[in-house]
């Protein structure tokens, strides 16, 4: 019996999360219609699939820690993720199905929010593009070639001068560094990987009225952090829709997290060495150490989960803490 329960013990219990939703002006029907999920309305815009955030707390579906929020997890259970000195869960993760486009943003770095922001992070965000129309386009990046041009350029409101829009199609992969312009413009579905904090400073929102009146724009703040020149574009995205099966893709390794992209064809066994993983089954169907999983899983493999096997024809993504917490 103690040997069962080494083997099949708690410490390898698969943790199930229940997604949070939020409803947005953008938002559409997608994540019900496509990942099945129960949410009433046609302004669904994100999923909240993995996050600890005080806005959108997700609780674990199953289990012995059923019912318990993954913020209290991970203060009263450091075990599970490696005991990482870390004051609250470093990553979030959404699905987001901007039906209309999202206001045009920038991030600042850990050091200007902790400065200018109560000790809040920054933020460092990445999208993996889940499915997209034709003509599909992200706004990244500006093209401002120096402060000054870029102060003058968001004074005068000259923004199709400004905002640098990049095609983008399904498997389109994008890293967002604090500082880089950035927005998800509508026909996109997207998988969003990000730090843990909501310090947004929006630049621009296209003229547009919420509830009569325009939303603030933070100007001021947004010249500050804005990189100037932008990073070139070659070096914001990859194309990552076609890549080996069974085994994982990386995506991207920074400060923040590291991401991975797999396609299960069949069997996969792998180590789970990381301080803890996150998963994200955003295609097909499957299961995991026997455990059956499909299209809209969010889970955590906790820390010493061991000896993983995977079984199916999955599309799945999954992301741990970056080199900034080892
Ligand atoms: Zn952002």
């Amino acid at each position: 019996m103690e040997e069962e329960n080494l083997k099949y013990g708690m410490e390898n219990e698969i943790l199930f999360l229940d997604p949070v939703f939020t409803h947005n002006v953008w938002g559409g029907t997608r994540l019900r219609t496509e990942f099945g999920y129960e949410v009433e309305g046609n302004d669904v815009g994100e999923c909240w699939g993995i996050s600890a955030h005080e806005k959108g707390d997700c609780k674990v579906a199953e289990g012995k820690f059923q019912g318990e929020f993954l913020s209290k997890l991970w203060k009263e259970h450091p075990e599970l993720f490696g005991y990482l000195n870390d004051p609250r869960f470093p990553l979030m993760v959404k699905l987001i199905d901007a039906r209309d486009d999202l206001s045009v943003q920038v991030h600042p770095n850990n050091a200007y929010a902790n400065e200018h922001e109560n000790g809040s992070l920054g933020k460092t965000e990445c999208w993996y593009v889940l499915d997209c129309e034709d003509d599909a386009a992200f706004v990244v990046g500006h093209n401002a070639s120096d402060r000054e041009e870029l102060a003058r350029m968001i004074e005068e409101g000259r923004w199709t001068e400004f905002i640098r829009e990049i095609p983008v199609k399904k498997g389109s992969f994008v890293q967002i560094d604090p500082g880089c312009v950035h927005a998800i413009k509508g026909g996109l579905l997207v998988y969003e990987v990000e730090q843990n904090s909501d310090i947004t400073y929006r630049v621009y929102d296209y003229g547009r009225l919420s509830g009569g009146k325009p939303r603030e724009l933070h100007v001021q703040k947004s010249i500050d952090v804005i990189r100037v020149p932008a990073k070139p574009v070659e070096k914001c995205v990859i194309d990552a829709s076609d890549v080996p099966r069974n085994q994982w893709n990386a995506l991207v390794f920074c400060d923040s997290y590291r991401v991975w992209k797999l396609v299960l064809d069949g069997e996969m066994n792998f180590e789970q060495s990381q301080p803890f993983l996150l998963m994200s089954v955003l295609d097909g169907a499957g299961s995991i150490n026997g455990v059956p999983v499909k299209k809209g899983a969010h889970l955590i493999l906790p820390n010493g989960f061991g000896n993983v096997k995977l079984l199916g024809n999955m599309e799945i993504v999954a992301s741990s803490v970056g080199s900034g917490s080892d």
